[in-house]
């Protein structure tokens, strides 16, 4: 069995995914050729956004958005503790400092009350000038955007979705990737909407920003002579040939994955909601479901359950083994346990099970029935 099973995936779609591959390699247009467009036009309209620019991966679009808004020394970027490193990292990369939120121990996202706590300490401490909250929609699930976007109000802050698991989710039919500012998304191949191979967007409302980012991924250039660079860039594109795998591959997210995958954890949820803490979706939320990820009572029975699936030649996973603060480039920040205390009980006792549109029933029922048994 596989956690995520992308060959069952490819076997359903070759066809249209070879022949799409075809038609890029006959046309020699690799790099941004009309399939990039075509995707940018298509992944806009589905998030209701009125812009999308694609780029390299999710990273570069979480960094090329903060670039967007001139971040840097001295600025304060909040985003959640329990999260892929990239939410963090890319503020690092533009010398901001990335202030890390606990999470809500149901949702597994960002704690807006512990949000508003870490706003205040800053604030207080007067060394760096808050701009930016990065909420992550982990899991496949949005973040709380009811209760972030009102603190970014209040206190004047960006918000920048991290979308990179949440595409294809939404909040009372209101889309993954249309929240905030800006939002970003990955394309790496386990992600909800995958490629093959690294790919990432930017989406906005904002035209002035669209022009800018086209810019920012090539050079900096002018949006008329390649050689004429204004700005500092980066460069950072979506090759042509994962826009003509992605083509296919939206279609049929669109199509049937998305109810498949929420089909599937229905599946989980029934069988196992009485033996251990099962993913919680809020009222009115809609998950895409990048990870199925259960909470078993401590890290001993964690620990155990993994192993007895592994035997059981069932793959599953610890995401995450740690919160950020705790990750070695982070401890010259030296913040305390005491404020993450939900994403430190969190590493010890998620599994993340495996979790793609084509699993079987058949294979549901047998991974639920290691995990149920004494
Ligand atoms: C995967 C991921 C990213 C980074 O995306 P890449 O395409 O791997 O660079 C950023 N944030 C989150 C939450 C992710 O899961």
């Amino acid at each position: 069995m596989q956690f995520r099973d992308l060959g069952a995936q490819y076997q359903s779609l070759k066809t249209e995914i070879d022949e799409s591959i075809a038609s890029v390699i006959d046309s020699s247009s690799f790099i941004l050729g009309k399939q990039v467009s075509e995707l940018e036009n298509r992944l806009a309209e589905y998030v209701e956004r009125r812009y999308c620019v694609s780029c390299g991966n999710g990273t570069d679009a979480l960094q090329l958005a903060l670039m967007i808004w001139g971040i840097g020394p001295g600025d304060a970027v909040f985003t959640s503790d329990f999260t892929y490193f990239a939410s963090a990292g890319t503020s690092s990369i533009l010398g901001a400092t990335p202030v890390l939120v606990d999470i809500d121990l149901s949702t597994f996202n960002m704690d807006p009350d512990a949000l508003e706590m870490q706003i205040k300490r800053v604030l207080e401490e007067g060394e760096l000038t808050p701009k930016v909250i990065i909420p992550v929609d982990l899991f496949g699930q949005p973040a709380n955007y009811d209760r972030i976007i009102p603190i970014a109000h209040k206190y004047g802050l960006k918000v920048l979705e991290d979308g990179a698991q949440g595409f294809g989710g939404s909040i009372r039919g209101k889309l993954a990737c249309s929240f905030g500012d800006m939002s970003t998304t990955s394309f790496f191949p386990a992600k909800p909407l995958g490629c093959y191979g690294d790919g990432g967007a930017i989406f906005t409302d904002d035209e002035e920003v669209d022009a800018r980012l086209r810019s920012l991924r090539a050079q900096g250039k002018s949006p008329v002579d390649k050689y004429d660079n204004r700005e500092i860039g980066m460069n950072s594109r979506l090759d042509t040939i994962q826009a003509a795998i992605l083509l296919p591959k939206f279609k049929a997210f669109v199509e049937h994955e998305l109810d498949d995958v929420n089909k599937i954890a229905g599946w989980y949820t029934d069988r196992l909601t009485d033996s251990c803490i099962t993913p919680v979706v809020q009222e009115g939320f809609y998950s895409s479901w990048a990870q199925y990820t259960i909470l078993l009572k401590n890290a001993k029975s964690r620990n155990a359950m993994q192993a007895k699936l592994k035997q059981n030649g069932i793959p599953s996973m610890i995401y995450y083994p740690r919160g950020l603060h705790q990750q070695e480039a982070y401890r010259w920040m030296n913040l305390p346990d005491e404020w993450y205390l939900n994403t430190i009980e969190a590493t010890k006792r998620v599994l993340s099970l495996p979790m793609h549109p084509y699993l079987s029933e058949d294979d549901v029922n047998a991974i639920c029935r290691i995990v149920l048994e004494e």
